[in-house]
């Protein structure tokens, strides 16, 4: 019987050893992971991508109708459009943060970059 008990252990460990990379895709808690919103937009974008992708598997393969194919497609693409919407209005803050920090004006009497809210340029003395 020690060999049942040792097939087992062995199946136990092998578990431990896999659990990790099956419960790396598509769990369902991932999105708390990622970075910002934007990250979490790019997953979901991958998400859909991959699903067209499987899809379109499905269907090559005889095993979706083309009535049900083209009802998930549509689904799918909907989605993928509002997903692009929102990376970009995404992108557009993220973009806007960055010059809010810092101010593309210039010192107009000699081109020095200027901090926004200073009187006087920081380079030459100018007032504004
Ligand atoms: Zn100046």
């Amino acid at each position: 019987m020690i060999w049942l008990l040792c097939t087992a252990l062995v199946m136990l460990s092998g578990c431990f050893v896999m659990a990790p990379l099956f419960g790396k895709r598509g769990s369902p808690d991932s999105g708390l992971f990622a970075e910002t919103e934007l990250d979490r937009l790019m997953d979901r974008k991958t998400v859909i991508d991959e699903g067209l992708n499987d899809l379109e598997f499905e269907f090559k393969m005889g095993r979706l109708s083309e009535a049900d194919f083209k009802q998930i497609e549509t689904s799918y693409k909907e989605e993928a459009a509002v997903i692009l919407q929102k990376i970009e209005q995404a992108e557009k803050e993220k973009g806007n943060r960055k010059s809010l920090g810092r101010s593309s004006a210039k010192c107009p009497a000699c081109g020095a970059d200027v901090v926004s809210k200073k009187k006087f340029c920081a380079d030459c003395g100018h007032k504004f």
